[in-house]
């Protein structure tokens, strides 16, 4: 009997875990990021622009040495676990979207670029202050961003090949950074 229970739960377990992997990292898609930014020029046009609205490009360090050392799977969990805490320390008004392989988008409504290079410095700090266990080995996660402020009406592109081009300079200047343009 309990060994049946045990059995079911172990099976549940790794039935839930499937489940996560899946969706894998649990942020918004291209398609979201897309809605997300027509209801936020909306909103800027109904009400003005504010602060701004800040797009950032966020892009995983040395991630190719993390699959080749450590495994695919734990290059997943590593996605997995930038992207929930990338997700948990933003505004829910904040979007975070999965852009490419490991190359995350975020809108930051209200927000000027120079602040949103201020929150992903601090989120990197806190980010290198921590590592996660896969098969007994320490993993560290840190990642590379840039930052811009759209302007006017320009499509979300436009901003995003600003955003490309710090992140670009990020990467240039030892990673692990942010630069605003
Ligand atoms: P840099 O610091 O310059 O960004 O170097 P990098 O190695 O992170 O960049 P590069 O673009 O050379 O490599 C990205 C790697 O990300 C290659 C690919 O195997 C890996 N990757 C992309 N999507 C996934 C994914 O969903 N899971 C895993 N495990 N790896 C992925
Ligand atoms: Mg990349
Ligand atoms: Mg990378």
């Amino acid at each position: 009997r309990v060994a049946q229970v045990r059995a079911l739960a172990g099976e549940l377990r790794r039935r839930s875990e499937v489940v996560s992997t899946v969706a894998l990292t649990h942020v918004a898609n291209r398609r979201g990021l897309h809605q997300a930014f027509e209801a936020e020029t909306a909103r800027i046009e109904r009400q003005g622009a504010g602060a701004g609205l800040a797009v950032g490009l966020i892009d995983i360090d040395n991630f190719k040495k993390l699959n080749d050392s450590l495994g695919h799977a734990a290059g997943d969990v590593a996605l997995q676990r930038l992207a929930a805490e990338v997700r948990a320390r933003l505004r829910p008004q904040d979007t975070v979207a999965r852009f490419g392989g490991e190359e995350f988008v975020l809108l930051l409504p209200d927000t000027a670029a120079a602040d949103a290079q201020r929150v992903l410095t601090r989120l990197q700090r806190e980010l290198t202050a921590s590592l996660f266990m896969h098969d007994r080995q320490e993993v560290f996660v840190t990642f590379s961003a840039g930052v811009t402020a759209l302007r006017g009406d320009e499509p979300l592109e436009a901003a995003l090949e600003r955003a490309d081009e710090a992140l670009y300079e990020a990467k240039r200047n030892g990673k692990n950074r942010t630069c605003a343009v």
